[in-house]
């Protein structure tokens, strides 16, 4: 009998426990390892500071669900992993040994590389968690109350930058309802070479209507940011130019501002030789495997994927639903075949699929493959995205509570967006 374990209740993680048990059946044990007790779907964060959405309606405790499948669910934090001896240690002192393990832990988030940054420092609000996202709220109750600047965007190395243009849109549309727009200017400021790049050297013309959507939101833009520093109220940006000098540096007055950090490894993986690259995020083959520790694979946004190509402020590749559940399905496959004496085969192709939703309409893009040149690069703009935004958030969070294996993205998404049949 092998004992699989996987840290992170994620979107990758608790997708990975499901699929495992269902591959593995009852001869094998699945524990699932999370240091919050519910499962938290992430793409909904921007809703909660904007009250569209409450934190239960986004959210579900773990244990009474995975358990019906058979699965172990142990609420405590990993502190360290000992990869040579296949053991780890939890925040409840618990150790455990494994056969197998499965990193799913998401991304620690590197606030503290820009001085006075992130809600610990109390310069800048984030929507990366539900409870930063919450915490973002009441930041935004006190905006309207006292209407002021407002900055959004992304830091210098960040990789995820869809939710920040989401922000900005359901935050303008936010401040229309409560009659106080035209009383807060708005700029979007971003380590982004240039508008609708999205860590992805942009998607169709994603350039192009994005910039349209922000002027005609009057939403100003700084792009090559190099946000240095946030002191009461004041962002410090300099712009660089497209060799990485300084063109301008700005002093940006601000009342409320929410900026997507870089992203990094979490603490206890970070520094592992062989395990992770510099920053802490795990190394993987086209497997999903470590090549140093077989035994351990990894999915979602705590792997180590190179930046494609350079950029005058540093950007990384975001890692998105579509890629996570690819990535899953294959390490699932992958882990049964080696039980079973066989070595893996199965490979993830990494595609992307983002719904962004800009309150009543919203702007959908399809990267496939992810990394240029493509086969399909599709961007369309539309009320039903913002429609699509809403069932997708509903299957997801039935498809966590029931177990459902099948690949949602493939099944639902493209052939809702009609692009099914292309490659
Ligand atoms: C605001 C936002 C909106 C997004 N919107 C979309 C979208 O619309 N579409 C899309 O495709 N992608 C979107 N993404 C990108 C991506 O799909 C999500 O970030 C997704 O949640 C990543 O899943 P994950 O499982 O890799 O990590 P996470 O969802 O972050 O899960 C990691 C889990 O590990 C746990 N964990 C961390 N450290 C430990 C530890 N030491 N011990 C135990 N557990 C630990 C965490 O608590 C968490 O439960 C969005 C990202 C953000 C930040």
């Amino acid at each position: 009998m092998a004992t699989v374990i996987v840290i992170g209740a994620g979107l990758g993680g608790m997708s990975a426990a499901y699929e495992l048990k269902a591959e593995l059946g009852k001869q094998h044990d699945v524990i699932l390892v999370n240091d919050k007790p519910d499962f938290e779907f992430t793409p909904s964060n921007p809703w909660i500071a904007v009250q569209w959405r409450e934190r239960k309606e986004i959210s579900i405790p773990i244990e009474p669900y995975v358990k019906k499948k058979g699965i172990q669910f142990v609420h405590a934090a990993l502190t360290k992993l000992e990869p040579t001896e296949r053991q780890i240690s939890l925040s409840d002192g618990q150790t455990l040994r494994y056969d197998f393990l499965v990193l799913c832990t998401g991304p620690a988030l590197a606030f503290e590389e820009v001085t006075g940054a992130g809600p610990d420092a109390g310069g800048t609000t984030s929507v990366c968690t539900l409870s930063h996202a919450e915490e973002c709220r009441h930041n935004v109750t006190e905006l309207i109350e006292h209407p002021g600047p407002v900055i959004v965007g992304a830091m210098p190395g960040a990789s995820c930058f869809g939710p920040a243009y989401e922000y900005a849109f359901i935050l303008d549309r936010h401040l229309r309802d409560k009659k106080v727009r035209k009383h807060i200017p708005m700029t979007f400021v971003t380590s982004e070479p240039y508008i609708g790049h999205l860590g992805l050297n942009g998607v169709g013309d994603s350039k192009g209507m994005l910039e349209s959507e922000l002027r005609m939101r009057d939403i100003h833009w700084i792009c090559n940011a190099r946000t240095v520093g946030v002191k009461e109220g004041m962002m410090i940006v300099e712009e660089l130019d497209e060799d990485g000098n300084i063109k301008r540096t700005h002093q940006l007055p601000y009342h409320h501002a929410m900026m997507l950090p870089a992203f990094k490894g979490i603490a206890p993986l970070r520094g592992i030789e062989g395990l992770v690259n510099p920053r802490g995020f795990v190394i993987v083959d086209e497997f999903q495997r470590n090549p140093v520790f077989n035994e351990i694979y990894s999915a979602g946004v705590c792997i180590a994927i190179p930046p494609q190509h350079k950029t005058p402020v540093p950007t990384g590749v975001p890692k998105t639903g579509y890629m996570i559940e690819a990535m899953v399905r294959a390490l699932s496959h992958n882990i049964k075949a080696e039980i079973n004496g066989t070595p893996p085969t199965c490979k993830a192709v990494w595609n992307a699929i983002c719904l962004a939703d800009m309150g009543d309409t919203g702007a959908a893009f399809v990267a496939m493959p992810q990394i240029p040149p493509r086969n399909v690069a599709w961007f369309k703009k539309g009320k039903w995205v913002h429609l699509a935004k809403i069932a997708f958030e509903k299957y997801f969070l039935h498809k966590m509570q029931v177990g459902d294996t099948e690949p949602l993205y493939e099944k639902l998404m493209l052939k809702y967006l009609g692009i099914d049949k292309i490659e």
